[in-house]
């Protein structure tokens, strides 16, 4: 089972971070993208890629939310030249969070693009509300070869054939499970099933209760929610081409 989209690093799991991968490990999950999101993680996420080498796919990337630090590329250009099989992401564009500034998020998300096209990687890309600015960029800059992730994501059915064909791949979260989303899951029914992947954004987007299997305090989301999430979503999606997805998405090409 892989995981297309956790945020293994995240301060919220110190401490309870070496049992969370014990029970990963134990329960089927094979391999899972930890996606960073400034600078400040980045060391994290590549101590978790060294560390467990089998499960971790490191992800380096500036985050639309997180302010940019003076030097944030030189030094996400040296994480790509020093881990070859590097992705990288969290990176995009959020028109929903307060007090954004749109013209700089173009500007680092695009910055991200460039990068992630020259070196053929795969990017993951968190978009909330600014489908049209997006579809505007990637429709007028080169764009990796290799596509690109949509992750957990929430734009309209309308909008999926053009960003498949622009390359898109979509991830599925567990949280699209709870009843209230269903148009996020209906939509999900016209993404082609060989662009389709799934992602539990842990420890965010916590799935309903029936869809976890591995509770955790404070509303905790736990990467290894990822095979029950699997479980419920292939009652609506058909998931069998996702593991041939994810591995030429994420692991062909380098
Ligand atoms: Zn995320």
């Amino acid at each position: 089972m892989q995981d297309a989209h956790n945020h293994l690093q995240d301060p919220r799991f110190d401490g309870i971070r070496e049992d969370l991968i014990a029970t990963m490990l134990t329960h089927g999950v094979s391999r899972c993208v930890v996606n960073g999101t400034s600078p400040e993680d980045w060391p994290q996420v590549a101590q978790l890629a060294e560390l467990y080498p089998e499960l971790v796919i490191p992800s380096f990337g500036l985050h639309p939310w997180k302010t940019p630090s003076p030097n944030w590329q030189q030094q996400l250009t040296s994480y790509l030249d020093t881990i070859p099989h590097a992705c990288i992401g969290e990176c995009g564009l959020d028109r929903w969070i307060k007090g954004y500034d749109i013209e700089l998020q173009r500007e680092v998300f695009t910055t991200q693009l460039d990068l992630a096209s020259q070196r053929n990687l795969p990017l993951s890309i968190h978009c909330l509300k600014a489908w049209g600015l997006l579809i505007e960029i990637l429709e007028s800059r080169p764009l990796p070869q290799r596509g690109f992730l949509l992750h957990s994501y929430s734009g309209s059915a309308e909008l999926i054939p053009h960003l498949a064909e622009l390359g898109a791949y979509f991830s599925f979260s567990g949280y699209f499970l709870h009843q209230r989303k269903k148009n996020v899951r209906d939509a999900f029914k016209s993404v082609p099933p060989d662009r389709l992947l799934i992602e539990t954004d842990a420890p965010d987007m916590l799935p309903p209760e029936s869809c976890i299997d591995h509770p955790l305090e404070m509303e905790l989301n736990h990467p290894a929610n990822i095979s029950k999430i699997h479980d419920k979503a292939s009652a609506i999606l058909e998931l069998s081409s996702v593991p041939k997805n994810f591995q030429r998405f994420f692991e062909s090409g380098f």
